[in-house]
């Protein structure tokens, strides 16, 4: 990708070439922002994701966490904590024919260290290959048992002959710590919007740094705006690090109203929505809605336990309101967990679009209120207000006065604007536009929904 093809406009549909010069001059930020992290090697813990989340520092103000090994959470314990310097595969003429230094997918994640002489069919035991696509490497992980191996392309397997080879893994897996990055955006109420990815992965772009690129900028284009709902942005380990957070913070969870897990938001696929467990919670709704009104293609699915974060955060214990929204199903893309998952697969528009998705979602979940309307016996005159257009305007006035008379109509405190939309089939804009208009003439008030001023257990979270 060229810097040329960055700067170049993005495809979208505005018409004001300045918007469009700075969406370009954002997804180039995004873009380069996943260049820098790509040679980084992550994993579960270390200091490769200590180094992630100080690049994210560069962007916005996270916070950094560390949880001890041993420490009990849940079910799990944090794991000792893995570092790698060096690791090769050495042949007897003391050509080094797989090198970690070209490329970090060659190692198992959490190898432990290795010195060893061992015959082909001995290394060949812990040799992973991609048969079906022979250039690739794959990404194998091993974590929770202990395990050393190397993952090389599958032409390169085929070239190993008989012969005596060096192996020589120089990692560390030690006491140490779970790293994690948190930031919380407080709005004007404690409710809370969680926002949530993994920075688990080596060098691999689409899973999962287009996550991290996606979930920086949002932060900090949401920083820039006065907003209802507080936000808390996790940058998290994948599993063992959602499985920490929610064991440290379960006391917190209370104020959680809403929330997605950002992943594979980098390639131009049409957006997947995967619901949460309980399936019918604001945010699915939204979400929806939005797609629905954003996107010519996209795909509503409804909760599995497998995926990312979603399977701890949408444990029954929890059973928090949060779905998933990607641009490709988890696992089902050839480059999934391979090399090919390289700074080729994904496109800056990609990243772009995929930040104004969330953008739209989280702007709409900010504008869905629920009033009350302070005229109910009968209709208010809405002549007298300025409101009603007594000659006949042309249709759009037609349409805001339909707007005015359904807000009115269905601000009972049970019916959100998304719902007096799609009830009336008018569109969002227009409902939210009529009631800021009648909220000024005093005809309706915004419902204050309950905020929790102490920790309540998270099963009450069920409505
Ligand atoms: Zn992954």
């Amino acid at each position: 990708m060229t810097a040329q093809t960055l700067t170049s406009p993005t495809n979208n549909h505005q018409a004001d070439g300045k918007i469009q010069e700075r969406k370009a001059t954002r997804a180039d930020q995004m873009y380069k922002f996943i260049e820098r992290l790509y040679p980084i090697c992550r994993s579960i813990t270390g200091e490769g994701l200590m180094e992630t989340l100080h690049q994210i520092r560069e962007h916005i103000p996270v916070q950094i966490y560390q949880v001890p090994t041993g420490t009990k959470v849940f079910d799990w314990e944090v794991p000792r904590e893995w570092n790698i310097k060096d690791a090769y595969i050495m042949n007897s003429r003391g050509e080094k024919i797989i090198d970690f230094s070209n490329s970090n997918l060659h190692i198992l994640n959490y190898s432990v260290p290795v010195c060893r002489n061992v015959s082909l069919t001995e290394l060949k035991e812990h040799l992973h290959t991609l048969p079906e696509h022979p250039d690739w490497i794959p990404y194998r992980t091993s974590y929770y048992k202990e395990d050393w191996g190397f993952c090389v392309s599958y032409n390169q397997y085929k070239q190993l002959t008989d012969d005596r080879y060096e192996v020589h893994i120089n990692s560390t897996l030690e006491n140490g710590n779970l790293t994690y990055g948190e930031l919380f955006i407080p709005g004007e109420s404690q409710e809370e919007v969680l926002l949530s990815t993994h920075i688990c992965h080596p060098s691999l772009c689409n899973d999962n740094l287009s996550g991290i690129s996606v979930l920086t900028f949002l932060a900090k284009a949401l920083s820039a705006k006065k907003l209802h709902y507080s936000y808390r942005f996790l940058f998290l380990p994948g599993t063992i690090g959602a499985i920490t957070w929610l064991s440290v913070n379960e006391s917190r969870t209370g104020n959680i109203r809403h929330g997605l897990i950002a992943s594979l938001l980098g390639n131009g696929g049409a957006f997947i929505y995967k619901k949460s467990r309980r399936g019918d919670t604001e945010i699915d709704r939204i979400a929806t809605e939005v797609l629905r009104l954003k996107s010519i293609n996209y795909k509503v699915v409804d909760f599995t336990p497998y995926g990312y974060d979603e399977r701890q955060f949408c444990s029954p214990g929890f059973n928090l309101p949060i779905g998933c929204l990607s641009r490709s199903h988890y696992g089902q893309f050839p480059e999934y967990h391979t090399s090919a998952d390289n700074l080729n697969f994904i496109q800056p528009d990609a990243l772009e679009s995929s930040l104004q998705m969330y953008l739209d979602i989280l702007l709409m979940l900010e504008r869905n209120k629920k009033y009350i309307n302070m005229n109910p016996k009968c209709e208010p005159q809405l002549g007298k207000r300025g409101l009603y257009d007594g000659i006949g305007g042309d249709n759009h006035s037609k349409e805001f006065q339909m707007a005015l008379l359904w807000v009115l109509n269905f601000s009972d405190g049970n019916h959100s604007l998304l719902d007096i939309s799609k009830r009336s089939g008018i569109a969002f804009e227009l409902i939210a536009q009529s009631a800021d208009r009648l909220e000024e003439a005093e005809l309706l008030r915004e419902v204050q929904t309950f905020t929790s001023l102490f920790n309540s257990s998270p099963y009450s979270l069920a409505r």
